[in-house]
């Protein structure tokens, strides 16, 4: 593990290998999460008529202040039947059709109601009316190709007509925790055993990447049983291994990849936590060896796993996304790695967990955000300028 890439290095080397996987169409309602592989174009426009914005009533505007004889109602979902004429209001609901001849809308708490007819006050010609297309027209780009489809693109397309998308295949990834020493939460542990946390971990992360979680049974380090398990991965898209890539005799994974034909491309990151972290190829599967500590997976997969998964699916800006901020406490630096510290962020300002060793997954727990302090000597003030993934 002499010569240690960086975390740019490697992610370079990660995003160069992925390939973006088939495009498929999916129901919309399928389709959280998923990347556009083709753009989205509206159907009709948005809104398709021009709509009141409040409830009240369909004026001419040149007729106001005024009174005016009430000639009809306008619902959403029921039009008015007629025009509107000289001297008429026409009554109608937020969402309504405005209807022919109106051209504003007097809202319901700026007129007096008589019998048939109103008192209204004076309003301006396009007042409190939605023109029709005002959002979108119908075949304009409503999400462009390479988006991640979140809450407010799904809403988007389904408001302008679109029923289904064209979207890259889901990533299909194999999990295989290695490690004599685990056991399912729910057992009982017996001598030198742990919890196994990490299937349980990634399962949650691939999720929120949107790819699919196949979880194998922990192996133990054994090399019949590793190499069997590891070949099923090998059919994935992704294998995610994680344990046994470190430099000890048990340490059982890099050796039967490379048996089983996967191409190292790095063993090593300047990284703390995931210093061990592997990453190789097989024909077209992607294959990362991430290290056992379960901050060290969480990391690991933070910095180059789900990237990969987001360039799988077509995503135009794979990311990690970092954002802007300002350590909330002075930390001291580490001269040989860059550091990624679980951090609560609040605002713009980040401040580092006591318990920041890689086993410590329940102090992991508490944070939002991982700070990167880049490596170097002496300490980085509060108050400097970092970068910062949320988690
Ligand atoms: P390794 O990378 O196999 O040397 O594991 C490093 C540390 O992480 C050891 O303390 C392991 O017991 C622990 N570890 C490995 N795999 C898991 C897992 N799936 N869940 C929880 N802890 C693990
Ligand atoms: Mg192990």
């Amino acid at each position: 593990m002499s010569g240690l890439r960086t975390i740019e290095q490697a992610l370079a080397d990660v995003l160069g290998r992925c390939r973006a996987l088939p495009a498929e169409t999916v129901e919309l309602g399928a389709a959280y999460r998923r990347v556009l592989a083709a753009e989205a174009r509206a159907v009709s426009d948005l809104p398709p008529f021009d709509s009141s914005a409040m409830d009240g009533y369909a004026v001419r505007a040149a007729d106001t202040p005024g009174t005016l004889r009430v000639s009809g109602h306008s619902a959403a979902g029921h039009p008015a039947s007629g025009d509107l004429q000289a001297g008429e209001a026409i009554e109608i609901s937020t969402g309504a059709v405005v209807p022919a001849g109106a051209d504003a809308v007097v809202q319901v708490e700026r007129v007096v109601a008589r019998a048939g007819e109103i008192d209204a006050e004076g309003v301006g010609p396009g007042e409190n009316i939605r023109p029709r297309g005002g959002d979108v027209h119908a075949g304009d780009v409503v999400v462009a190709a390479g988006v991640e489809l979140g809450p407010a693109q799904l809403g988007a397309l389904a408001a302008a007509g679109v029923a289904e998308v064209v979207c890259g295949r889901a990533a299909q990834v194999v999990v295989l925790p290695t490690g004599s020493e685990l056991r399912p939460p729910g057992a009982p542990l017996g001598p030198g055993e742990i919890y196994e946390s990490n299937s349980t971990l990634l399962a949650a992360q691939l999720a929120s990447a949107g790819a699919h979680a196949d979880v194998l049974a922990p192996v133990a380090d054994d090399e019949r049983a590793t190499r069997a398990a590891l070949e099923r991965g090998l059919s994935a898209d992704v294998l995610l291994t994680s344990g046994g890539v470190s430099v000890g005799p048990h340490d059982l994974v890099r050796t039967l990849l490379a048996e089983l034909g996967v191409t190292e491309i790095f063993w090593g990151v300047s990284v703390r936590p995931g210093k061990p972290v592997f990453f190789g190829v097989r024909d077209s599967t992607l294959v990362f060896g991430l290290p056992g500590n379960p901050v060290s997976t969480l990391v690991s997969f933070e910095l180059f796993v789900r990237p990969a998964l987001a360039a799988l699916q077509g995503a135009a800006d794979p990311g990690p996304h970092y954002r802007a901020g300002r350590l909330g406490r002075t930390v001291r630096r580490n001269e040989a790695r860059d550091d990624l510290l679980r951090a609560v962020a609040d605002g713009d300002t980040l401040t580092p967990l006591g318990g920041q060793e890689s086993h410590m997954i329940v102090r992991a727990a508490a944070a939002n955000a991982l700070v990167h302090v880049p490596r170097g000597d002496g300490e980085l003030e509060a108050g400097a300028h970092v970068s910062w993934l949320p988690v």
